[in-house]
């Protein structure tokens, strides 16, 4: 069979036996087909039908989680952690409470964390979890007792040196905290069980502001490739959570204009720059929404709905909200606009319609998985500290991830050079990150 024989009977094999995965399925048909080059010069891998190990996940929990609301009422959520993949090292990946986890979603997250943490060079393996629970306008007592009612049987099934979950959407250094208290109550004090841990607990320095950092400098060797610089661009950033703040911090810091941000009801345009100050202090301190930035902010305009329907001129896009925010019309609005690079700081922001939309107009594509890697990035580095019992720097880790996402992109530079697709990012982020998980299945034999 060829290559391209096999990933097609793979796609059928994961469309036939998960058909109400749409997400997952999505990640898998994203991945796939950027692969056959490699496929073709390996046909061990085919050989060894190495593609139906890797599509599914050595293990996946699932499991009730019953709290008790403010009110007295009983609630119940259901709570997953994916363990996909651990050729590499110990499962890694975030945990996220969000209304519409389900195993789908989680299936897709863990598949990509599997590559991205591949591309890092750093030794993690590949998983993701959560929860359907909403924290949005819950107590902080009810966020407690949630968090620890999750951690009762999630404790059963992760350890150092096993799955060492950490922070994504809705979940940050609050809930990793009643998390790791509860961990530490059922089982033992261990730093390494958790990452995005506060500085106050064997926290590493650097590591809330590590995606957002890193997805910036992941542009920033792209632009200097290009001969060019952040320096006078005009950013659209979508998202108002932990990546996008520090991913406009950044752009800010490189001398780019970043003038729009969103949450899930609307977006900020503000043509003269969002000021970071006033949105750190209504998202972090006040947990607010946006419309109250538009209040306080006189040139500051708020719309409802999708950000990537505004029409105005700007260089480089970085979505940092969450999946599927960029469609096949908004993707032609960002080309109308003239943004010539998009960068993905959040997980699969862009359909696979969207992407062809940036190759057939020449935009420059960093897919998430190389292109938001820092987070995972520190979080490891993170583990490191917590086994040497030692904190470095915040511009010894800043220095350490600027080094990693320059890396991850000559990687996937190098790598779509090396296949004839100069500029095909997502190609080269594919394959490099495969290679390496292969090799070490292969190596690793039949388990
Ligand atoms: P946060 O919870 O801190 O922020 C999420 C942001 O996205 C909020 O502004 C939220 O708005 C918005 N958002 C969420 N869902 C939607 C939606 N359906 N439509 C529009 N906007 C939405 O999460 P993070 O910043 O940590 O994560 C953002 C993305 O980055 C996710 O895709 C995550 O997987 C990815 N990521 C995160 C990493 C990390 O280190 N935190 C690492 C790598 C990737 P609202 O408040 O209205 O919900």
């Amino acid at each position: 069979m060829n290559a391209k024989e096999y990933v097609a009977q793979i796609k059928q094999q994961v469309e036939q036996k998960d058909p109400n995965q749409p997400e997952f399925i999505q990640a898998v048909d994203e991945f796939l087909p950027t692969i056959v080059p490699f496929l073709e010069e390996h046909p061990e891998y085919i050989e060894k039908n190495i593609l139906s190990l890797l599509t599914e996940p050595e293990r996946f929990f699932q499991f009730r989680v019953p709290w008790q609301d403010d009110a007295g009422n009983w609630q119940v959520n259901r709570g997953y952690r994916i363990q996909f993949n651990s050729a590499l090292g110990p499962y890694k990946g975030g945990l996220r409470f969000h209304p519409s986890v389900n195993l789908s979603i989680l299936k897709f997250l863990a598949f990509e964390q599997i590559f991205k943490n591949s591309l890092t060079d750093l030794p993690i393996g590949g998983g993701k979890g959560g929860s359907d629970f909403d924290p949005k306008e819950k107590s902080d007592s009810e966020i407690m007792r949630f968090c620890q009612s999750f951690m009762t049987e999630l404790s059963k099934h992760i350890g150092p040196n096993l799955d060492v979950p950490a922070g994504d959407i809705g979940v940050g250094a609050r809930e990793i905290s009643y998390l790791f208290g509860t961990y530490k109550r059922l089982r033992e004090y261990d730093a390494g069980v958790l990452t995005g841990k506060p500085l106050d607990f064997n926290g590493s320095l650097g590591r809330t502001e590590a995606t957002g950092y890193g997805l910036v400098y992941f542009v920033k060797y792209l632009l200097q490739d290009l001969t060019d610089s952040f320096k006078g661009k005009e950013v659209f950033v979508s998202g108002s959570g932990n990546v996008a703040i520090y991913a406009i911090e950044k752009v800010q810091e490189l001398g780019g204009k970043v003038v729009t941000c969103s949450d899930s009801n609307g977006y900020i345009y503000e043509k003269d720059g969002i000021d970071l100050e006033l949105l750190k202090e209504i998202k972090e301190v006040r947990r607010a929404r946006l419309t109250e930035y538009a209040k306080e902010r006189e040139g500051a305009e708020y719309h409802e709905g999708s950000v990537w329907k505004l029409k105005a001129q700007a260089d480089i896009a970085l979505p940092c909200a969450t999946q599927n925010e960029i469609d096949e019309q908004e993707a032609k609005q960002l080309a109308e606009n003239g943004v010539k690079i998009v960068a993905e700081g959040a997980n699969m922001p862009s359909t696979l319609a969207a992407v062809q939309v940036y190759h057939q107009n020449e935009m420059l594509y960093g897919p998430a998985k190389a292109a938001n890697a820092g987070g995972v990035a520190v979080s490891a580095l993170e583990m490191s500290q917590n086994s040497q019992r030692l904190a470095w720097s915040k511009a010894e880790v800043d220095e350490k991830l600027d080094g990693i996402m320059k890396n991850i992109y000559e990687t996937c530079r190098d790598t779509a050079e090396q296949y004839a697709e100069k500029n095909n990012f997502m190609l080269g982020a594919n394959i490099a990150g495969f290679k390496k998980v292969a090799k070490a299945m292969l190596m690793q034999g039949l388990v």
